[in-house]
């Protein structure tokens, strides 16, 4: 026997054949992507040919992960592979826009003059609806507020000829896994929940609408080189503990920065004890701990549900390229995690941030420990992180069991499904019936209160109180704008469960309930079956405050940006919630100047702790942040923004870069970024800088002028520098570093990324 290099091995399997010339090729074989579009084909031959370039290039066993990244190289040859180093430049397969950042997309894409998008394309109107008295109406009100931009999305990818998902239809995540996602795949999505799909095994990552616009005009998409996280599953799910588990765990072992920078790849003998949508629950939470995305390996549980959707010739395509869906034995990964799926316990996660995870044994102790509201005041389940067939099956059998008791809800209870496949089939199969006559209320197939869109009634604002849901984020306020709310996040099994206890210390596994017979019982284990979208001109009203034209940033002056402001120095955290509010600001997505008057409004100012109360340098007066900003940009100076660790993290809007730019800013200069906004930032012209030394952030006095000083030799990897004078007079230096590339460099100088695609376009 004798060990052959993985180099000599390529080369010698290409030698093979390469002599028997009538070897098939995976790619000889031709399926559809989605059995709703015609002529866009699985490309694995793309990944098999690059693999081989790869192969002989790096000589070592490759993760999941880095097959398909790789295997979706714009020039495996020529790009650098460095892991956590290299920029790359992608081809993905497709693109995914929902409904509140799909407007400045498509206003950006028509704006770059192309006739149809390079790769196929979806819209889901799913954000814009709000939950209020329940899914008919509510579907209804929405229809009849957001007539305009259903109309413009509507007839906007008629014109460019892509897919519309219209309201009612169900959440963009859900119906990618349904129609969409494949093994192998890759997709960029405007949301962060994109990585959803990695439940099929397809790499998925949350983009701002910028980088959208870029893979719809046919420009490969840059990504830094992944990292790579394995998480190795060994044991059997069971029992209570869901799918959901897995990532509460996990979010509470890397926390919400952890996997910033990788993708999160699921491996070992523990994967086939999952069902395909529970895979997706872990993959689209992955958001949650910052991860480029999450994925699992292709198998049967995949094959299944590809089979139930009525795509079993992507399961039989697949299986034969299975070679590729899954890592090379002795692969290497940047940091490994153990769980034993026989051991793992339910957990609820929360309040206020999804990475503080605590066992459910533990749960009631740490509620009195740390003096949350005990009363249970809202339970919701759904979502696009949960919301399958088997998902409210097994809440359902909870509903039922309870129902048997003689039991209503004792909290309000609400069902959000992730699409109209879902509702309609648990409608036919009495889930929904289930959950009505123990009181449960179900909303519209959309986000509803899962992004703020819930005209909630029962707490009066700044009321504290808890809800717990099967969503994936609960940031602060982010369910219904209330400060106060403790939002938990745990299973669907937990969320129903708990809702009948009607208290944050019930624990459904060990603690009885008494039937209205007087009788105690406890809940049995839950269980259900696994498995069961215009030629019209987009017009623009000039007079609409919903939608409107966008206007070229200006480029850089190629001046040295002396004496600017500190708009605000923001204190603690800031994710894209502070910078950009959702909620009621959700209807002006694609009107720039009307929800730039949120920007940075839920950012705290160092100066005096509160929120959207800075002082403007120029009059000595106090004001808004967005007005500070307003009357600083009318008067042509630009500014700053200074900020604190993982610098907008969470959703991966746009608005949160594209205000501060409309605005005048022209830095934002932070101890650390969440990769997403960062990378928007630069999209749209702004610099995006990190103290070298974390400490320096305090070392920036909210009443400072600054230079930001080098610009005239910007470059990769070469510092800048800040320089500030305080107001006392004195001055100090400090360092600033940046991950710009020349690409990148080259955003900036133009004044975004899409001023330079247009002048390309123009041949400038
Ligand atoms: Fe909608 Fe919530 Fe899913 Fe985002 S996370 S797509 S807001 S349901």
């Amino acid at each position: 026997m004798f060990n052959l290099s993985h180099r000599t091995a390529n080369a010698l399997r290409r030698m093979a054949a390469g002599m028997a010339t009538a070897a098939p090729r995976i790619g000889d074989t031709k399926v559809p992507m989605s059995l709703l579009e015609k002529g866009a084909y699985i490309n694995y031959q793309r990944i098999e040919d690059n693999l081989a370039i790869v192969r002989d290039r790096l000589n070592r066993p490759l993760s999941l992960a880095e097959k398909i990244v790789y295997g979706h190289l714009d020039d495996a040859h020529g790009q650098d592979i460095e892991r956590g180093v290299s920029y790359l430049k992608l081809r993905p397969d497709r693109v995914a826009c929902q409904d509140a950042t799909a407007q400045m997309a498509l206003l950006q894409f028509m704006s770059a003059g192309m006739d149809t998008a390079a790769v196929p394309t979806t819209i889901h109107c799913d954000h814009l609806i709000e939950a209020q008295v329940g899914g008919v109406k509510d579907l209804a009100r929405a229809i009849d507020i957001n007539k305009e931009v259903y109309d413009f999305l509507a007839t906007g990818t008629a014109k460019y000829g892509l897919g519309f998902w219209k309201p009612g239809s169900g959440i963009i995540h859900q119906i990618i896994l349904e129609n969409y996602a494949f093994p192998g795949g890759m997709m960029i999505g405007t949301d962060s929940h994109t990585p959803n799909a990695g439940g099929l095994g397809m790499v998925a990552c949350g983009v701002g609408g910028a980088d959208a616009v870029d893979v719809m005009a046919g420009i490969p998409w840059e990504l830094k080189c992944p990292k790579v996280i394995g998480v190795n599953l060994t044991g059997k799910i069971g029992g209570w503990t869901t799918p959901k588990d897995v990532i509460l765990k996990v979010a509470g072992i890397l926390t919400v920065k952890g996997g910033t920078g990788a993708i999160v790849e699921y491996k070992g003998p523990g994967v086939e004890s999952l069902s395909c949508t529970g895979m997706a629950t872990i993959c689209n939470m992955g958001a949650e701990i910052g991860a480029t995305t999450s994925m699992f390996p292709f198998n049967r549980r995949m094959a299944d549900y590809l089979n139930a959707t009525k795509r079993g010739d992507i399961a039989n395509y697949a299986q034969q390229f299975s070679h590729n869906l899954k890592a090379d034995e002795g692969a290497e990964y940047d940091q490994h995690i153990e769980i034993n799926l026989s051991e793992l316990e339910p957990h609820i996660n929360g309040p206020f941030t999804p990475d503080l995870a605590t066992p459910l044994s533990k749960f009631a102790e740490e509620v009195k420990k740390n003096n949350w509201p005990e009363e249970l005041k809202v339970a919701l389940i759904g979502s696009c992180t949960n919301s399958s067939y088997e998902d409210m099956s097994r809440s359902a059998s909870i509903a039922k069991e309870a129902a048997e008791h003689g039991l209503d809800v004792k909290s309000k209870f609400t069902i959000t499904p992730g699409s109209e496949q879902v509702r309609a089939t648990i409608e036919r199969d009495g889930q929904i019936g289930a959950f009505e006559s123990v009181g449960g209320l179900v909303l519209a197939n959309a986000c509803g209160p899962c992004i703020g869109q819930w005209d909630r009634q029962d707490v009066k604002k700044g009321e504290a109180n808890s809800i717990i849901t099967s969503y994936n984020r609960n940031f602060t306020g982010r369910n219904d704008a209330n400060p106060a709310t403790h939002a938990f996040v745990a299973s669907p099994d937990i969320v129903t469960a708990m809702a009948f206890g009607g208290s944050l210390t019930f624990n459904p596994v060990t603690d009885s309930l008494v039937g209205s017979d007087g009788k105690p019982f406890k809940f049995s284990e839950p269980n259900g079956n696994e498995l069961p979208p215009l030629g019209y001109d987009p017009a623009v009203d000039p007079k609409s405050d919903r939608l409107q034209l966008l206007k070229p940033f200006a480029p850089w002056d190629g001046k040295t940006p002396t004496d600017l402001p500190v708009l605000i120095k923001v204190a603690g955290k800031c994710t894209t919630d502070h910078i950009s509010a959702g909620g009621p600001w959700l209807k002006y997505r694609g009107h720039l100047e009307n929800i730039s008057q949120n920007c940075l409004i839920g950012a705290i100012n160092a100066e005096n702790s509160e929120a959207n109360k800075v002082k403007n340098q120029i009059t000595g007066e106090y004001g808004g942040v967005p007005q500070t900003a307003a009357y600083y940009r009318d008067k042509g100076i630009k500014w700053v923004v200074i900020g604190d660790h993982n610098y907008g993290e969470g959703s991966s809007r746009e608005h949160a870069a594209l205000e501060p730019r409309f605005l005048g800013g022209l830095a934002i200069i932070v101890r650390s970024f969440a990769r997403i906004h960062e990378t928007n930032l630069k999209k749209q012209g702004m610099l995006a800088l990190t103290f070298v030394n974390a400490e320096d952030y305090e070392k920036v006095k909210p009443s400072d002028r600054v230079d930001i000083l080098g610009l005239e030799s910007f470059a990769p990897g070469k510092n800048l520098t800040l320089a500030l004078k305080h107001e006392d007079g004195s001055k100090e230096e400090l360092p600033l570093a940046h991950s710009f590339n020349e690409g990148q460099i080259a955003w900036f100088k133009a004044g975004s990324a899409l001023n330079l695609m247009a002048a390309k376009a123009k041949g400038q």
